[in-house]
């Protein structure tokens, strides 16, 4: 494996293993080496480079470490560009989730366009790690392989499909034994994913939906993690109408519910864990929920975007963290652009809170890098740091949103975002560079993807519950012209 000396970088965020925070750094030399950092030492002007290792200029960058994202799917949301940003049914508190799960399904070839097009996005924006939670595919690990990211594969298992026959009306119709042949197929995925000669692949145990498994099927699947070492996530507390329906099943909240079978531990990412007992769309008695969270050890994979897009939020992502829920974060839907979903958190969290310290700069960051990785149960990631993994973006500070670069990663969350990620590497090989994948091949993806696309909003008709295709289910944004 080659080595990469980053010659006196302008500035870096280098991780303070003691204070256990991030801080900055002003010229440093990082040398990259056998996938590791290493060595990161004060510039030394009078030193040579490594013999026969890559120099890269370092006078304008700022180096990060590479993002950690938790909670992504990437084989189906990018089908939904167009199409789910204003989608939403009001008689289900505004989200759209229940009414597209029932009627839009993709084909195996969208999926995997949808997906080398997904990590394509998640590479431009600085991500190095990601959690792809998917239902599989044939060649799903293939690309995974291909692109050189670190990936958690999750294959997604449930024993009831939602469906619907009004719109405020949902329904679970469960299988006999679909769900455990889910588990079965998750099991052999994971395993094929770890054997990977890389190293970079890893599975993730993915009960689906809190609502949607079976409660001897979610013992064993928390189970499996605890014994085989393996991160543990699933959807819960999502949607207003799952935590009714929750409540109607069991007389507890799904986050008390979960407590109750033993899924809340320190290996479980809860996507979402928004709408908790204390949350207004919910007013349960007691509040509960977050002490819980707490007690429990729990990581919240934190994805803004789509439920600020019904109107909905976390309330508040300081207020969780200061509870000492462990916080980290992702990317729902598309875009997948972790840096934009960092200034939303903020964002969001001080309109819940009206309070400017709900969040700030130094909390998401945190959460978007060394949360995720300690949440996966890995240390090596999401910090620079001597012996940690050579996972990294290269921030370009010559870009004219980070100027003045007088707080660089404000500049990055506030306002270049991805445009100013120059390099990205993981395991100290480039896998994207100037917004474009190295080794992940995208050329066909787009037109494919199209075509995909358009096939299942036509096929919508035969799934919707009033026979609508996609184009009537969500409407264009503006009317067209004859
Ligand atoms: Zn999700």
């Amino acid at each position: 494996m080659p080595s990469t000396f980053i010659r006196n970088a302008a500035w870096a965020v280098i991780w303070d293993p003691v204070a256990k925070t991030h801080a900055y750094a002003r010229n440093r030399d990082l040398l990259l080496d056998g996938g590791k950092v290493a060595r990161i030492a004060p510039h030394d002007p009078a030193a040579p480079p490594p013999a026969g290792a890559e120099v890269i200029a370092g006078e304008g960058l700022l180096v990060i470490p590479g993002l950690v994202n938790v909670h992504t799917h990437p084989t189906t949301e990018p089908s939904l560009r167009g199409v789910r940003e204003d989608h939403g049914v009001p008689e289900q508190q505004m989200t759209g989730l229940f009414e597209r799960a029932q009627s839009l399904r993709l084909d195996e070839a969208g999926r995997q366009a949808a997906q080398r097009l997904a990590y394509a996005e998640l590479m431009a924006g600085g991500v190095t790690s990601i959690v792809d939670l998917s239902e599989p595919y044939a060649g799903w690990l293939d690309v995974m392989r291909e692109s050189g990211l670190r990936v958690w594969a999750g294959p997604g298992f449930a024993s009831a499909r939602w469906g619907m026959t009004a719109p405020q009306t949902v329904t679970w119709t469960w299988t006999e034994g679909a769900g455990r042949a889910g588990f079965q197929r998750a099991q052999a995925l994971m395993a094929e994913a770890e054997s990977d000669p890389s190293g970079r692949l890893s599975g993730i145990v993915f009960p689906a939906q809190i609502d949607t498994v079976e409660e001897a099927l979610f013992r064993d699947a928390i189970g499996l993690a605890e014994q085989s070492g393996r991160a543990f996530t699933t959807h819960i507390a999502q949607a207003v109408v799952e935590v009714r329906e929750m409540i109607a099943r069991h007389g507890t909240t799904p986050i008390q519910w979960a407590a109750d079978i033993g899924l809340l531990t320190p290996r479980s990412i809860l996507g979402h864990a928004i709408f908790l007992d204390e949350h207004p769309s919910i007013g349960w008695h007691g509040q509960r929920d977050l002490s819980l969270m707490a007690e429990r050890g729990v990581a919240v994979a934190h994805c803004p975007s789509p439920f600020a897009r019904y109107g909905e939020h976390l309330k508040n992502f300081g207020h969780y963290a200061r509870r000492g829920v462990r916080m980290a974060m992702g990317t729902d839907c598309a875009p997948h652009n972790l840096i934009e979903e960092m200034r939303l958190a903020i964002l969001l969290a001080r309109n819940a809170a009206r309070d400017m310290v709900a969040g700030d700069t130094a909390m998401v960051f945190h959460a978007a890098t060394v949360g995720g990785a300690d949440a996966l149960g890995r240390p090596d990631l999401g910090r620079l740091v001597e012996g940690g993994a050579a996972d990294l973006a290269l921030i370009d500070l010559g870009h004219p949103l980070m100027n003045p670069p007088r707080d660089p990663l404000r500049a990055l969350v506030f306002h270049a975002a991805d445009r100013a990620v120059a390099r990205v590497i993981v395991a100290g090989e480039t896998v994207a560079q100037h917004g474009r994948p190295t080794k992940l091949d995208v050329a066909e993806a787009a037109g494919i993807l199209a075509e995909s696309q358009a096939r299942m909003l036509r096929e919508a008709a035969g799934r919707d519950y009033l026979g609508r295709d996609g184009d009537a289910i969500a409407p264009l944004s503006l009317g067209m012209q004859a």
